[in-house]
């Protein structure tokens, strides 16, 4: 039995977080408490000032050379983390740090490492004065500097050099200490500070190690080589575990790891019904680095590449070659599979401040978001930029290109006329882009699905985003945990919206896929084939257990489960027929 968080029974205690990556690790405790240096406080002599400032550039020189050559060693696709070591780099170069440290020396007559604490805890202040989590959190970016150039000053080393499989335990991490973390297999992470958003947070994401931050006071409990375990999906550290905590962790790690071989060794094998319907299986992708679980999940190409996200994580506006080499880079890692980009799908909760003046808005899930806000006259040069960037990679590889919520004919038309006017530009300036290029839409509206009919004379292809469809349709927000029992895959009415849309594709010759998470689920998928979907789009991991619900149905089957659940009034019916249906099939796998 897992106790409650924040708890302690026997010697154990339980301390809880955020949840910033899923898994278990269990280890010792490795350290790094960039806290414990202590400043020395010295006033000089007038004739020590030119001393002090020289000893002060040689810090700022070194810190600079080692910061170069974390940089070199970080892949440049590793583009998050490339981005923020940049940052620092410049942090490092920054007047507010380096005229302002040298003033106080020659000011204040005070040695260089208090000069150069005061300068830094003066930026700081300036960041606590913002009332914005994301500019708070940057105030740690300034520590980091500070805290690299003091090391240089007092000669001590900034090395963190935990032994593979150990559990960080750390305050904060700067993002120069994750690179070393994750290169040398640390098997998790947890700290004191950051939200989703912290950089411990999204770059363990992009590496997959159970993490969670944001612990509070996390430091101050555990000591040395402790036994730690991280639930990372939980969002639960436990320190020193009972042996039976260790043992149902253990068994709870081992299930995961058995569970995630069996899928892959599933993998290869193609999606094909018992007689014989071929089923293509796509990847949802947020990120360039999930493209390798696509592959060894065994996706036959990206069904949706959520763009938004890896640009967000920057603080600058990405420029046209940005865009063109995230394509490359998505589609070189898909070795060839054709990979559907969606149009930047900002707004509501995916707010980058780079990118989008935030709006207050009352319904943001209702508001200037996605298309819209890209067809907004200050986002156009954004939203162009990323079409020029995605056209151009079309020459290089095998893509398609879809718009996000789009509501009516009048929305696809501006979308269209938008891509046909850089599409022309492109031509004048005689840059090479695939002509033949598939241009599609999500279908993410109720609007959208009753009118497929007219929409799919427009589009070489729909992909139904049924995780918008369904806030829309039954109006419960996705985000809300209040209503989230009225959050139903299977309403009826979801039922019917995807037959209108798949007897639309089909009048029109049209492919049809869904990329929402439904398309995921297991007990969903033999809907999805009796309604006539043969194209299912989702995240990888959840690849191998569709394809086993696939390969044990057959086209009759499915069908005949369709044609009933269409004729049921209510989510929780169609359900239990689902689930009915699943079991069976399981009943009749085991006598064969
Ligand atoms: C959807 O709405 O189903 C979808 C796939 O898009 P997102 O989850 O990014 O809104
Ligand atoms: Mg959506």
């Amino acid at each position: 039995m897992i106790s409650s968080p924040e708890s302690s029974g026997g010697s154990e205690l339980r301390k809880t977080g955020i949840a910033a990556c899923q898994g278990i690790a269990i280890g010792r405790a490795y350290i790094v408490d960039r806290r414990q240096l202590k400043v020395p406080k010295r006033q000089i002599d007038p004739d020590e000032v030119e001393g002090e400032i020289e000893r002060f550039h040689r810090a700022i020189e070194a810190s600079g050379r080692q910061l170069e050559k974390i940089k070199q060693k970080i892949e440049e696709r590793e583009r998050d983390h490339y981005a923020i070591i940049t940052a620092h780099q410049l942090i490092l170069r920054d007047d507010h740090v380096v005229a302002a440290t040298i003033q106080h020396i020659e000011s204040s007559l005070i040695n260089a490492e208090w000069a150069l604490r005061r300068s830094v805890e003066k930026i700081k202040s300036v960041f606590d004065a913002v009332e914005d989590d994301y500019f708070r959190e940057r105030r740690s970016d300034v520590d980091f500097v500070g805290e690299r150039v003091l090391r240089n000053l007092l000669g001590r080393d900034s090395k963190v050099t935990p032994p593979p499989d150990a559990i960080v335990i750390a305050h904060d991490l700067s993002p120069a200490d994750t690179a070393v973390l994750y290169r040398a297999a640390v098997a998790g992470i947890a700290t004191d500070v950051g939200g989703k958003t912290s950089h411990t947070a999204i770059i363990a994401r992009g590496y997959s190690t159970p993490a969670v931050v944001g612990t509070e006071d996390l430091t101050n409990h555990v000591g040395r080589d402790d036994l730690v375990i991280v639930d990372g999906s939980a969002g639960v550290v436990i320190i020193n575990p009972d042996p039976e905590t260790v043992t149902e962790y253990r068994e709870r790690s081992r299930l995961e790891i058995a569970a995630g071989i069996a899928r892959l060794s599933r993998s290869a094998e193609p999606a094909v019904t018992q007689d014989g319907v071929s089923v293509e299986l796509l990847a949802n992708l947020d990120h360039l680095n999930e493209a390798g679980v696509a592959v060894s999940h065994g996706a036959d190409g990206v069904g949706l590449c959520r763009t938004e996200y890896h640009f967000m994580a920057s603080e600058e506006l990405p420029t046209e070659d940005d865009h063109f080499n995230y394509a490359i880079q998505v589609m070189e890692a898909m070795g060839g599979r054709c990979v559907t980009f969606r149009t930047l799908d900002l707004g509501a909760d995916k707010i980058s401040e780079a990118l989008v003046e935030p709006h207050d808005e009352a319904n943001p899930a209702l508001g200037l978001r996605s298309l819209r806000l890209c067809l907004t006259e200050p986002m156009q040069p954004i939203f162009r930029c990323q079409l020029r960037g995605l056209l151009r990679a079309s020459s290089k590889g095998k893509m398609k290109v879809m718009f996000p919520m789009i509501s009516g004919l009048e929305e696809l038309r501006a979308a269209r006329e938008f891509l046909a006017d850089v599409q022309q530009e492109l031509r004048t300036e005689s840059i090479a882009f695939d002509e033949d290029l598939h241009v599609g839409m999500m279908i993410e509206m109720p609007s959208a699905a009753l009118v497929a009919d007219h929409l799919a004379k427009y589009v070489d292809f729909f992909s139904i985003g049924t995780n918008d469809l369904i806030q829309y349709t039954i109006a419960v927000d996705r985000m809300n945990e209040l209503v989230s029992y009225l959050y139903a895959p299977l309403h009826p009415a979801l039922l019917r919206l995807i037959q209108t849309v798949v007897e639309a594709g089909k009048t029109q010759g049209i492919p049809v896929s869904i990329c929402g998470e439904m398309a995921g689920d297991p007990l969903v998928a033999p809907v999805l084939l009796g309604l006539g979907l043969r194209t299912l789009s989702m995240h990888a991991v959840a690849m191998p257990d569709v394809k086993e619900a696939i390969c044990c149905a057959t086209l009759k089957d499915v069908e005949e489960l369709a044609a009933r659940v269409l004729e049921l009034e209510s989510a929780t019916e169609v359900r239990r027929a689902a689930l009915e249906f699943a079991s069976s099939r399981a009943s009749h796998k085991e006598r064969l």
